[in-house]
Formats: structure tokens, C-alpha cells, sequence
């Protein structure tokens, strides 16, 4: 195990090969943060903050479960440091262990398996595939490491370590000593793997797989091959290629299930459409969190659905919105569609604006997602609507034009945790618009998480001027999705990126890069 090594895809994986054999499996992740869930936590430093349709803020890896696994995941498979110290400390409080001094073990560790006792009782999986946060060897992830041990000496466990592989390349020699080391830690606190899935650049060579195998006591057909394949949606036919899972079933105790070839094929076939050459279609992705990729992960992942939906080849330029204010657009050019995703704070703000403003101008196809939607209304006030200096509060608290204000319901929170307008809501959608063509439904549900919203005293300004209220709840009361009534487009307060999946993508991404290919050079 090691951090940002690809335990998530892994663990995805693993679901996506057991829902193969029609096993039920569920995820659960463990981190060993004290924060009580991601919410509050940066994503420049941590990546994504991926929300489910209960209004749970958790860990980028449950998107990638999601996608994967092509279910609708909750919040209580999220097992963070800050939720068990919180209900440790409320039973002692409550007088639970009276007379007992609370200790790591037994009483974090008890509280562990009782969770996880809990969720294999409401939810009756086949399997839970958890997966443990961090590197062995870490304070943080010690507790979960132990709990596990306890787990296996009464119910089928089976463990899994994943570790790297590094090539030095003057030797030109993979090297098997991390491997070494780190099954070596893992079995002086008692557990034993009975895989070891090795990441590395290039396929692992025969001499480095009998050595790990050799070294960590265990057989050479369960040293597998995690070596880097393009696209990690590659991965669940790359460990069935090597009978990592007729392995797996068989130590699970579900040998007599039968592989699905259909659905693998299936599979196979979405996969493929990704990596087959065709045209080339530019997106420029204006962000703010730029430097680390994974602050957009769902974003980047629902336009590689989108793209493999319209068979196209997605060439993302990420652009610093830093970079595209005042003057400096050059890096937008060439660009055959902009997207703006979401974000927080004043920072990069008015390249957005800018970015916006050179799409609709250049009738360059645009995506605005949340805060990307909300600098698309900002431009539109301002130099369609001629609203001089509009703005978000977010960002120009005395703005003269708050196009963009906080919702009412929020106006007054004291709590920073948890209390933004959250999870999945329901938007209707007019006929006759982008969004209608794209969803083709009346009634649409995506997942939220903001603040601000279109303030509502703006509309009848917004829409005199050609802007297209497409979608709004159902109540009519919140702006859901606005659009520009030439050219396209179309900016969303939801996130929908948040429910794209290969075998589903999202409908606006959809329409989106349709959009944008159409504009490309053949
Ligand atoms: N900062 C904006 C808000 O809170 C946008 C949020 C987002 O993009 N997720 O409304």
C-alpha cells in the first residue's frame, strides 16, 4: 500500500470483476483523517470532494467506485478517523464504558467492526471490498490495519497488498525491495495477503514476480501485473487476463459462480471505444485548481465517457484561470469547446469570466459547471445585459449588481461542515432547449453542492436579454441551468459530472463534446 499509488482503482476493479460473476459487492473505505468527512477539506491538497445523492461529502475514490461499479453509492460506507473518534467520544460521554478507560484497542477498533458489522447486516452484500486509506506503516491507518487482523480470525477475509514496483533506470532493473519491505511490515502486524497486485510503469518481468513471490511466501500466480495501461478502466480484464479472478472467487468461497462473458465483453467494448483512433477534439478546461488534475477528477472522467460515447479523441489543455485574465486569452485558442468547472473564492475569477465571455463571442461551444455556470451569468449581465461591474457576492460583497448571491437558506449558517445545499436534487427542464435535447426528460435529478445561486430579483433582466432559463426545481423558486440562446451554451448549477459512468455519461457532457466535434477539424 501507498498513497496515490491506485488502491481506488484497484478496489474498482474489484467490483467491476465480482459484479462479472454477478456477486453483489460494496465498497468501503477507510481514512484515517480526524476530519468528520471531506467537506471541508481543500481540494488543491486532497483532490476532489465527490458527493453522493445523500448529501454525503466523501473521498475522490467513491467516484471512482461509482464509475466503475455503475451503482448509486452512501455515506455510511465512508469510515473516517473524525466519524469513530466522534462516536467513540459521544458513548463515553453517554456512559457507555463506564468504569473502563477508553483505549485504541479495543474500543476504536470494536467500533470498526461493529460498523462494518452493521453495513454487512442493512445491506446484505456477497462481499464488502474495503479498502484501507493510506500505507501501511502509517499512525493514521494503524487502527483500521488491526481491526482488519481481528476481522479475519472470524470471517472469510481476504487481503490484498498493493505496492510498487520502480524501475532505476541506469540499472534498468525492476526493483522488489519496496515490495519486499512492505509485505514483510504488513505480516509483523499479522496479516497476510494472499495477492500482491504490483503497480509499476512497465509489465512486471518474470524474474521480479518469482522474487516477490519467493521473498512474501506465496505463489507466483498471485503476484500479479498492475502496470500502466493507458486508461485504468483497462484494469478488470487486465487482472481476468491473468486469473486474478477465478483466484479471488475461489478464496472468497463463491468458486461456483460462473464468469459473465457477456458482460465482460460488453465492457471490453465500452473500453476499447475509448483507445480507438478517431478525431481529434480539443476542450480547454478553465480552472483554478489546475496543478493537481485530481481537484477535477470526475470532470476529466465524464468528457473521456462523453468522448467514447461520440467516438472521438479528447485532447484536454488544462488552463490556469490566472492565466486567461485581462487581456491574456492566447491560451484559449484553438480550443474547440470551454468548460469552466466548480469551484470556491475570488482567485482566477474574472479569466473565468473572460473564457465565458470568448466562447459565446467566438461561438465556441461552452460547459459551466456550478461556479462555471454562475461567471457565465456574470458575463452575460455584463455585456449583454449591460449591468456595469455584476458579479457573484462570493467574490464583490459591495457589487452593485449581485447577479450571483447566496441562497437565502444559507444566509445565516454558522457551521461550515456539511451545510451546503448538498446531494441530489430535481430540476425540470424546459422544452425546446439544450438542456431538453440533451436529458430528453422533463424531470432530472443531479447531485449539488454550493452556496450561491442566480438571484432570483435578476431573471426577468437575464431572460429580456436572450438568456434561456432552462431548468429550475420544480418549485420554479432556484435557477438550475441557464443557457445562451445562440450557439452553444449552457451552464449548470448541479454537478453532473458527478453521475457520468462509461456506460452512463452525462447528458450535457454528451451534448457537449457533440457540440465541440462538430466545430473540430476533420
Ligand atoms: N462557490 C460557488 C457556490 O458556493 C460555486 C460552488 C461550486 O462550484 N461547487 O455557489
Amino acid at each position: 500500500m501507498l498513497s496515490g499509488l491506485g488502491k481506488g482503482g484497484v478496489t474498482s476493479s474489484i467490483l467491476k470483476i465480482l459484479s462479472f460473476y454477478n456477486c453483489r459487492a460494496l465498497p468501503i473505505k477507510f481514512d484515517g483523517y480526524l476530519n468528520y468527512d471531506c467537506g471541508t477539506m481543500n481540494p488543491y491538497r486532497h483532490g476532489e470532494v465527490f458527493v453522493l445523492d445523500d448529501k454525503s461529502e466523501v473521498d475522490m475514490d467513491f467516484g471512482m467506485y461509482e464509475r466503475f461499479s455503475n451503482t448509486d453509492l452512501t455515506g455510511k460506507l465512508s469510515i473516517t478517523g473524525g466519524k469513530l473518534f466522534s462516536r467513540v467520544i459521544a458513548k463515553e460521554r453517554r456512559g457507555d464504558y463506564l468504569g473502563e478507560d477508553v483505549q485504541i484497542i479495543p474500543h476504536l477498533t470494536n467500533e470498526i467492526l461493529d460498523t462494518i458489522k452493521r453495513i454487512a447486516k442493512s445491506e446484505r452484500p456477497d462481499v464488502l471490498v474495503i479498502e484501507v486509506g493510506g500505507t501501511v506503516g502509517d499512525i493514521e491507518n494503524s487502527y483500521f490495519i488491526e481491526a482488519m487482523r481481528q476481522l479475519s480470525l472470524n470471517d472469510d477475509v481476504v487481503f490484498i497488498n498493493l505496492t510498487y514496483v520502480p524501475k532505476i533506470d541506469v540499472v534498468g532493473e525492476q526493483k522488489t525491495k519496496p515490495a519486499q519491505i512492505g509485505v514483510r511490515s504488513l505480516m509483523q502486524l499479522g496479516i497476510r495477503p494472499s495477492f500482491i497486485l504490483c503497480r509499476s510503469e512497465e509489465p512486471l518481468g518474470e524474474k521480479a514476480r518469482e522474487k516477490i513471490a519467493l521473498y512474501s511466501s506465496i505463489r507466483k500466480e498471485r503476484v500479479i501485473d498492475d502496470s500502466d495501461r493507458g486508461t485504468v478502466y483497462h484494469l478488470p480484464a487486465h487482472l481476468i487476463e491473468q486469473g486474478f479472478d477465478r483466484l479471488l472467487v475461489g478464496d472468497l468461497g463463491l468458486g461456483g459462480r460462473r464468469l459473465d462473458r457477456r458482460k465482460l465483453a460488453k465492457w471490453k467494448g465500452l473500453v476499447d471505444s475509448i483507445s480507438s483512433p478517431k478525431k481529434a477534439v480539443n476542450i480547454a478546461i478553465v480552472g483554478k485548481y489546475t496543478d493537481l488534475k485530481d481537484s477535477y477528477v470526475s470532470v476529466k472522467e465524464a468528457l473521456v465517457h462523453a468522448a467514447a460515447k461520440s467516438r472521438v479523441n479528447l485532447r484536454i489543455n488544462w488552463v490556469e484561470s490566472t492565466a486567461v485574465e485581462g487581456s491574456s486569452t492566447s491560451a484559449l485558442e484553438g480550443a474547440d469547446g470551454i468548460l469552466v468547472p466548480g469551484g470556491f473564492g475570488s482567485r482566477g475569477i474574472e479569466g473565468m469570466v473572460n473564457a465565458a465571455r470568448f466562447a459565446r463571442v467566438r461561438g465556441i461551444p461552452y460547459l459551466g459547471i456550478c461556479l462555471g455556470m454562475q461567471v457565465m451569468v456574470i458575463e452575460y449581465a455584463r455585456d449583454v445585459c449591460g449591468l456595469k461591474g455584476a458579479n457573484s457576492s462570493e467574490f464583490d460583497s459591495k457589487t452593485r449588481h449581485n447577479v450571483i448571491d447566496i441562497m437565502e437558506t444559507q444566509r445565516d449558517l454558522k457551521e461550515k461542515g456539511g451545510s451546503m445545499r448538498l446531494g441530489a436534487w430535481t430540476a425540470k427542464l424546459r422544452k425546446g432547449t439544450h438542456a431538453y435535447s440533451a436529458y430528453r426528460r422533463a424531470a432530472i435529478s443531479e447531485r449539488h453542492r454550493h452556496r450561491y445561486e442566480v438571484n432570483n430579483r435578476y431573471r426577468n433582466a437575464l431572460e429580456r436579454n436572450g438568456m434561456v432559463i432552462s431548468g429550475t426545481t420544480p418549485d420554479n423558486h432556484i435557477v438550475e441551468i441557464v443557457e445562451w440562446s445562440d450557439g452553444f451554451g449552457i451552464g449548470t448549477q448541479a454537478h453532473p459530472e458527478l453521475k457520468s459512468r462509461l456506460e452512463r455519461p452525462a447528458p450535457l457532457f454528451v451534448e457537449f463534446v457533440k457540440h465541440a466535434s462538430e466545430r473540430a477539424p476533420s
